[in-house]
């Protein structure tokens, strides 16, 4: 039985808000409020990230929503996987249930299990589970308490795995809050395996696809890197909506779903090319994947637009509607196929996001605007650059126009690549970074273009070095302001002079 996207949103929902006691607490904007190591949102527990700190007393214990997240740079960073596969996007909606202090391991597990089986209809032979093997580095035990869980649901065992730090042990940073996780996946047969994923996964008779990721965050890591166990106990989950979608409405992969489709149909109609056939290899794979990666940016623009993100201040958002202006011209000869597809996003979101409606033609005004300026520049690029560009056509998806010491750099770095082709030195970033004003992240795609590695440690290690240094030599010459140690230098204490000043005459004697 067919069901739309916006009646399986609204039945996570309902579940959890009407059936389950939780209230419901809207998204937060993309932009991440008071978290400068973020560029995005990143998950639905950003905003509750202050109530697991012990910051922030929770108003409700029980909270349920779905959260707009968008993963590009940073620890997520889905960017570089997207239109290569079916279920990473840049943006996607996070569908979560928390419980701060209330609820732990069992009724979570429980209240997933029911959702999926029941209200969904999953049959539960289609869906496996995890749960976290302990670590011993980590000084952590087996999670048998959640494996147990599992079992008493009635989940075979040869269908409950058991999964490493790296996929199940979550932790908000270097230190804070942390715990075990189990997650569900979605098994979506081997029919699918081919077309749906990037990599087999499992050969031959099953595709699995993460679909929930429930964490049980019982632990604390302490700044000596030692975890300790928490009084206070929350649960913390995601669950990808457009994966859901896919495997409700029996489709192969996210793309095929009622969110994406009203986007290929409204690019085709403009431009008149062949219609999307959603291939993941073969002859039409490359046309596909450009359908793909418009209208996955599409979403993403939109939503960052309407949360009121300037491509200006974020030069991740602004990167990512350049290449949606170039694939736009070079694959389906339009010139701004973002105009066609931001109101088609609003349309099919805005119920849910009304925000997309509310900005839409601001945003519009912005992504035309983006687009003269990108063309202005392209024109007027230097002589150095477009002989650059001719050469490595594959650079052109750096910003080199943003980079005006770009073309001594890059001389600079061939000259460096000659005698060192697989790796760019810690000496060698600092080089780019400080002298040719490089960022880190344009730094980090140059070497992906490049097929290098980086040495970011030691990169990091001369960083610090560098920093210790300048605050040695940071000295205080305003007498009257305060010691980096919080003191204050009595006045003249400091100076060679002791020149007395004359208030009559307003000037000093000597
Ligand atoms: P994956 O291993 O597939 O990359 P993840 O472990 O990085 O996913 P989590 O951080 O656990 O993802 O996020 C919770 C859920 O959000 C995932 O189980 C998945 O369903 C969904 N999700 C994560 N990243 C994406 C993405 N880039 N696009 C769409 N859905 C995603
Ligand atoms: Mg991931
Ligand atoms: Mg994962
Ligand atoms: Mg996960």
């Amino acid at each position: 039985k067919y069901r739309s996207s916006k009646v399986i949103r609204q039945q996570f929902l309902d579940y959890f808000v009407k059936d389950n006691d939780h209230n419901f607490v809207r998204s937060s904007s993309v932009i991440p409020f008071c978290d400068p190591t973020l560029s995005f949102t990143n998950a639905g527990m950003n905003q509750f990230k202050n109530i697991f700190l012990g910051n922030q007393q929770p108003k409700y214990t029980r909270v349920a929503n779905t959260q707009k997240c968008i993963r590009v740079g940073g620890k997520h960073n889905d960017l570089s996987v997207v239109g290569t596969d079916g279920y990473h996007h840049t943006f996607f909606e996070m569908l979560g249930n928390w419980s701060f202090g209330d609820y732990f391991k069992k009724e979570a597990c429980e209240m997933a299990w029911n959702l999926l089986t029941k209200v969904y209809e999953i049959p539960p032979e289609r869906l496996y589970v995890t749960y976290f093997k302990g670590d011993q580095t980590l000084g952590l035990k087996p999670d048998i308490e959640c494996r147990d869980i599992w079992l008493e649901i009635g989940v075979p065992i040869n269908r409950i795995v058991a999964c490493d730090a790296k996929d199940n042990f979550w932790e908000m940073g270097k230190t804070g809050p942390c715990g075990g996780c189990t997650e569900i996946h979605v098994d979506h047969l081997p029919s699918y395996r081919k077309v749906n994923r990037a990599k087999d996964v499992n050969k031959d008779k099953h595709d699995l696809t993460e679909l929930w990721n429930i964490v049980f965050i019982e632990n604390f890591r302490k700044s000596d890197g030692t975890i300790e166990h928490l009084q206070q106990k929350h649960v913390d989950t995601g669950m990808g909506f457009e994966r859901l979608v896919a495997f409700l409405q029996d489709k192969r992969s996210n793309y095929d779903t009622d969110l994406f489709i009203p986007l290929f149909e409204k690019i085709q109609r403009i431009t008149r090319k062949p219609p999307y056939l959603g291939s993941f290899s073969g002859d039409d794979f490359k046309r596909d994947m450009s359908y793909r990666v418009i209208a996955d940016h599409s979403r993403m623009i939109a939503i960052a637009l309407a949360d009121g993100m300037f491509p200006e201040e974020n030069k991740k958002l602004r990167r990512i509607l350049r290449k949606c202006l170039n694939v736009s011209v070079k694959v389906f000869s339009h010139e701004n196929l973002l105009t066609e597809t931001i109101p088609v996003v609003a349309n099919i979101l805005g119920d849910t996001f009304p925000e997309l409606h509310q900005k839409l033609f601001t945003s519009l005004d912005i992504v035309k605007y983006e687009d003269e300026y990108y063309k202005s520049l392209k024109s007027s690029l230097s002589k150095g650059i477009k002989d650059i560009l001719e050469k490595n056509p594959q650079l052109m998806d750096l910003d080199l126009y943003e980079y005006p010491g770009f073309v001594q750099a890059y001389n600079e770095f061939k000259r460096y690549k000659k005698s060192n082709p697989y790796e760019i030195s810690g000496d060698m970033m600092i080089q780019l970074y400080s002298n040719f004003g490089l960022d880190l992240d344009f730094i980090e795609r140059l070497a992906e273009i490049e097929r290098m590695t980086l040495d970011i440690n030691g990169f990091e290690n001369r960083m610090e070095a560098m920093k210790g240094k300048s605050l040695e030599n940071f000295k205080v010459d305003n007498d009257i302001v305060m010691r980096l140690d919080g003191s204050i230098p009595a006045t003249n204490n400091d100076s060679k002079y002791n020149y007395e000043y004359d208030p009559s005459s307003n000037l000093y004697k000597i």
